[in-house]
Order: C-alpha cells, then structure tokens, then sequence
C-alpha cells in the first residue's frame, strides 16, 4: 500500500511505529498532488513548503486537506471566488487550532463550490474538479474538492462544511465518509459564513472510524462561537467499538422514498442496505416527516437572506479584489461586487436580499422560520420512535458536467440533506455500493438527533462493516 492511501488511523499506526514520519507522509501527499492533480483538480493551491515545515515541526502528525474557506495563517482562503483571489489569512480558525493539538496539520487547499454555493463544484470560480470514479462526472458539491481529494486518494482525509448537504453529497458521489455534525458540535469562528444558522464544518474520511477520530478533534466549545455548548465532547473512537445493528430501531420515512426523478440505482441500493440492516438485527419503523416537502422553499429563503448579510463584507474595501474601475465610494462596490461574484453567488444574494427587504419580510423570512420549526418538531416526533433514520444521501449518482442545467433542478440534488440541515441534528453519508450501468459509488444516509454523533458514528461503523457483501 502506497502512504497516500493511507487513512487516519493506519497513518497514525505507523507513525507510532516509527515505519515512517509526518514528513514521509507530507511528501507522499505532495508527490501524488503532482501526479495527479492536474487530471482531477481536488486542490486549488498546496504550498508544500509550509506543509512540510509543519511536518517537521509536528514528526507524528497527519495531514489533513482543507476546503478553502477555512482560514488557516499565511495560506489562501479563496472561498474558490475571484473576490478573494490574493487573500492570505491572519488567523487559524478554531477547528485548525484543535487539530493541532491533536497531531492533524493543514496541508493543501481544497476546491468548492463558489461561497459553498452548489452541488457539483461547477460553480467554482477558480477551478473545475473531476470525480475520481469518472473524469466525465462533477465530484458533488460543494466540498467536491475535499470529497475528489479523499475519493481519489489524494488525502489521508479533509475537512469540508455542509450547510444544506455539501458534505453529505459529495461524500457520496465519490465513495467517502462524511459527517455533518450537529449546529453547534463543531465553532464556527474562522470559517467564511454562507448561512449561519446552517453551517457545520466536519470529517471526510475514508471510513467511519477516520471520521470518528477527526470529528473529536474538531468538535467542541469554543468561546468564539457562542452556539457551541460547554459540555465535554464523548470519546467518539470508544463510542463505535463494537458497533452493531443488533436491537437498532431504524427509521425508514416515507417522504424520502416516494420521490419523482429518484434515479432507481439509488433506490435499489437503499433498500438493500435497509433489508442488510434488519438482517443484521436492526427493526425498522416507518416514521413520517410530513413537512418535508416545504424544506427546499423554506431553506432557499433562510441561506439566500443570511447569505446576502454575510456577503456584503466582501466591498472591494477590506478584501481580496477591488475594481480598477472605480470613481467614487458607490462605484467601488457595485463595480467590485460585479467583477468579483460568480452567477450563482449573485443569484443568492438578490434572492436573500428580496427577502429580507421590508415589506416582504415578514411573508418570506418570518414563514420560513416558522416551518423551519415544524420540521424540527418533525425529527423530534420520528427521533421518539428510532433511534436513527436511514435515506438516501442524494437522488442520483454523479452526474456529468453541464447536466444540470438550470439552478431549481440543480437545487433538488438536495432534498435529502436540506430537512436535517434545517433541524440542526446531525447526519452521516456512508458509502453503500456501486450502479450497475455506469459504476458510479452511491452512499446512504443516517440521521440521529442533535448531539447524538455518538450514536450515528456507532450506527454508520455498523453499516460499514456490513458493506462487503452489497458491493
Ligand atoms: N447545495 C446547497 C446549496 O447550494 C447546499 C450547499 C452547502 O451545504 N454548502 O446551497
């Protein structure tokens, strides 16, 4: 086995072991990125100066790829937007600093969708990625730069964030692990705000027990963030020992089954994994979610509002690109704004923008939130029957470039992952098997309650371990 396939816990083995060091590891890393990248496109930018340097400094550490919108000190945080093209951090953002002192170092920056803005990574505006399984397909998005990275074994592991699926998604278009902790699980503090009251960063691995591993050493509280509570974070690795389906109550929702342009490789590796599950022990419940299907409005009003707030920071005054063309003040931060934005980023903000404005805002904004409680209460009713829910992650396998044409179809590669998104509870992508006709990975989805990662990496490590036989 070549280092680069390595995951986080054999990595770690042979650190402790001495068969190699941090800087092996690094160089390993570097030299595939040189092999490799050029075809795949995972990275935006490594500096493998500074990434050695911190393998030196750190001989037993793992390196860890980051999406770009996590601030790391003296490297870039594009957002992978041409507003930010040049700027370099003054900080390491809170989910950096725990990995440090956990023996993970930062190595190499990672592409995504513009601001975290897609499903497909398409909507970068500094790179195109290929999905490892098939160069003619997008990774997923938005962290299709982490997930192409892990998938295509151009990382031990990375980081990515999902505000509406964007780890989920991804995860599963290109064979990986992905969780999307809780809100609040894991600070926010350094990491470039889309929609606050959705975004989480967490692990994508090559297994579950990777992911285990990373999420503590991200997870916990941090006085920079104020929805992070004090309550000590549970020894993840410990809670997936001995893992099994056996007594498990999993909930099958029937609104995640019954959906139009549901691709039907999809559906039959769900419901292999699901008849896997009972076999294996576990008892499923049907539950409802009746308000699913106000989930994509209600989210398309709430991450477009808190998007255009957070974006109007980026004037062309304090960061990244400036008009050249500008005359006065006015003209600095429309023509800026103009030049910098990509279509979809623009989109985003108009949206948020009308929504917010007076006179609408109670119509949009308000109503939005107030569903946004009815599928909270929805989870709380199904979590009162299960002890966690199993879905499909997305409603096709990777699709090709330009496939997706218009935003509203390309919006509903989220239907899935938007609903527990919305709730703040917490979910998991893990790899469940291949298409027959095109043998592109496809993974499920688990859903556990808020703070529940113990149970959903335990559920998820159960599953994983029954896998063998579906693939
Ligand atoms: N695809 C969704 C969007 O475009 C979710 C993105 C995300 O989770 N960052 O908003």
């Amino acid at each position: 086995m070549e280092l680069y396939e390595l995951g986080i816990k054999a990595a770690r083995e042979g650190l402790a072991k001495g068969e190699f060091s941090s800087i092996d590891l690094t160089q390993a890393i570097i030299d595939r990125y040189h092999a490799k990248n050029a075809e795949i496109g995972a990275y935006l930018t490594f500096d493998e100066e500074q990434a050695l340097e911190l393998a030196r400094a750190n001989p037993k550490a793992v390196p860890i790829a980051v999406k770009d919108l996590i601030n790391v000190t003296g490297q870039p945080c594009t957002c992978a937007s041409k507003i930010l093209k040049g700027y370099v951090s003054p900080y390491d953002a809170t989910v950096i600093k725990n990995m440090k002192s956990h023996g993970f170092i930062s190595a190499g920056r990672v592409n995504m969708d513009e601001f975290a803005m897609g499903s497909s990574t398409e909507n970068s505006g500094l790179g195109v990625t290929r999905n490892p399984y098939d160069l003619t397909r997008v990774p997923g998005g938005s962290s299709g730069g982490s997930a192409a990275a892990v998938g295509g074994n151009l990382c031990i592991a990375a980081l990515g964030t999902d505000t509406g699926g964007s780890i989920r998604q991804p995860a599963s278009f290109c064979n990986c692990v992905g969780i999307k902790p809780s809100y609040g699980r894991v600070s926010r503090y350094g990491v470039t705000a889309f929609a606050s009251s959705l975004d989480q960063v967490g692990p994508m691995t090559k297994s579950v027990e990777d992911a285990a591993i990373l999420l503590g050493a991200l997870a916990g509280h941090d006085e920079m963030d104020g929805t992070t509570p004090k309550d000590p974070v549970p020894d993840y690795a410990a809670a997936i020992k001995g893992a099994s389906m056996k007594g498990v109550r999993l909930g099958v929702a029937k609104e995640y089954f019954e959906v139009e342009g549901m691709d039907p490789e999809v559906k039959r590796i769900t419901e292999e994994a699901l008849s896997k599950c009972e076999k294996a022990g576990a008892e499923l419940v049907e539950v409802s979610l009746p308000h699913t299907e106000y989930a994509m409005a209600v989210y398309y009003i709430i991450a477009p509002a808190e998007a255009s707030a957070n974006l109007a920071r980026f004037d062309g005054v304090r960061y990244g690109h400036r008009s050249a063309e500008a005359k006065d003040v006015f003209s600095l931060y429309t023509k800026s704004r103009a030049e910098g934005f990509g279509p979809e980023v623009k989109r985003r903000i108009i949206m948020g923008t009308y929504v917010l404005s007076s006179g609408y805002y109670d119509a949009y904004y308000g109503r939005a939130q107030k569903v946004r409680t009815l599928i909270t209460r929805d989870f709380a009713e199904a979590f009162g029957k299960c002890d966690a829910l199993l879905s499909p992650c997305a409603p096709t396998p990777a699709f090709r470039f330009k496939e997706l044409q218009d935003p509203l179809t390309m919006y509903l590669n989220d239907l899935f992952t938007i609903p527990s998104a919305l709730a703040g509870v917490c979910a998991s992508s893990v790899p469940a098997g291949f298409t027959r006709d095109t043998k592109m990975p496809v993974g499920v989805q688990f859903i556990c309650g808020a703070f529940e990662e113990a149970k959903l990496l335990s559920v998820s490590k159960a599953f994983e371990d029954l896998r063998g036989s579906l693939v």
